[in-house]
């Protein structure tokens, strides 16, 4: 039986990796917080199934324990201090947990089981402002927030302990990704829950920011099943997930709104204090590597996740009724 460990288990990623890996029939870890533990909603369907080590990216220590204990075949690096705004108010503590974590994992991992294989999860925020649109596996980084400086970190510490050190360490570069158990302050899932309220009649209208701002948007559980194929090549290497293709949030709304058969116009307001102060850049993702080497391909393209995503809506607020 094959061993995982999985930081960040409490979040949207790492429960539906945890899923994954259960059912491919790995034993899985979880590495928590022990301030997390209050936060554990995503996670609470799995309990029993997944064994909770407690450790945190800012202690050495926790980390050499857990990885010692569970002597895990693959370890996946999902926790970071992910939230953008609160990496310009507290730039220090993000760098703790984002860029050191990561290199304070690595040593863990080359000390007590180096021949583990790692998934570092990096992200497109690394690109900031970039050169060349779709970005590539080659395309500079030009990171604009404390974030992005720190998973720039992250990502080139990872690449360079497989050079130095040869560990099977590897990068995953992901943009927006979705799920039902995103939260509703995120455009994607805000709207595909206001189509949802409106059409239950829970609601009159749905107050949105700039219509025009376009994302590369992919369906959560299609990136967790690129992360572990990732992990299954003979070679490790860096790759792109993404959906390859950009759409905008009026696209978005339109389409949602489709789903319940109402016309958008009707429902939807501008409401100026949902606009973004600087959103020029437009990031989204040349899948070309990772569908030529790795054969994985989005299940679930635009079309196909909005129904998903205002589904799942529609009927988590009957069920609720
Ligand atoms: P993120 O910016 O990729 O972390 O994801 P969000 O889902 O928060 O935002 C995606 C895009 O939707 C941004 O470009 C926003 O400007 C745009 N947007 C338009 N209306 C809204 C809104 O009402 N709420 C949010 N969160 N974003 C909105």
């Amino acid at each position: 039986m094959k061993k995982a460990l999985i930081t960040g288990l409490t979040g949207q990623d790492g429960s539906y990796l945890a899923e994954l890996l259960l059912e491919q029939g790995y034993q899985v870890f979880g590495l928590v917080r022990r301030s997390s533990s209050g936060n554990a909603d995503r996670i609470s369907h799995l309990s029993g199934t997944v064994e909770i080590l407690s450790g945190d990216l800012l202690d050495q220590c926790s980390l050499m324990d857990a990885v010692s204990y569970a002597q895990p075949d693959e370890i996946y690096n999902l926790a970071s201090q992910s939230y953008v705004p609160l990496s310009w108010t507290q730039p220090a503590l993000t760098a703790e947990y984002t860029a050191l974590g990561v290199s304070r994992l690595l040593e863990s991992i080359r000390r007590c089981k180096s021949d583990a294989r790692f998934y570092q999860a990096s992200s497109s925020e690394v690109f900031g402002q970039p050169d060349e649109s779709p970005q590539t596996e080659r395309t500079a980084f030009r990171p604009r927030n404390p974030y992005g400086v720190a998973k720039a970190y992250a990502h080139w510490m990872t690449i360079n302990y497989r050079q130095q050190y040869g560990l099977y360490s590897c990068c995953g570069v992901t943009y927006t990704h979705e799920s039902p158990r995103r939260g509703t302050e995120f455009v994607f899932r805000k709207i595909t829950r206001g189509a949802a309220l409106i059409k239950m009649g829970l609601a009159k209208e749905l107050k949105l920011g700039n219509l025009d701002a376009k994302r590369d948007w992919c369906y959560a559980k299609d990136a967790v099943r690129a992360m572990w194929m990732m992990l299954q090549q003979e070679q490790p290497d860096d790759y792109i997930i993404a959906s390859g293709e950009t759409h905008s949030v009026r696209e978005l709304v339109q389409t949602a709104f489709d789903c319940v058969g109402l016309n958008w116009e009707e429902y939807v307001s501008v409401d100026p204090n949902f606009y973004r102060p600087d959103e020029a850049v437009q990031l989204v993702g040349s899948i070309d590597k990772i569908r030529r080497q790795l054969n994985w391909e989005p299940q679930y393209p635009f079309k196909q996740l909005v129904e998903l995503m205002v589904d799942h809506d529609l009927k988590e607020l009957s069920e609720a009724q």
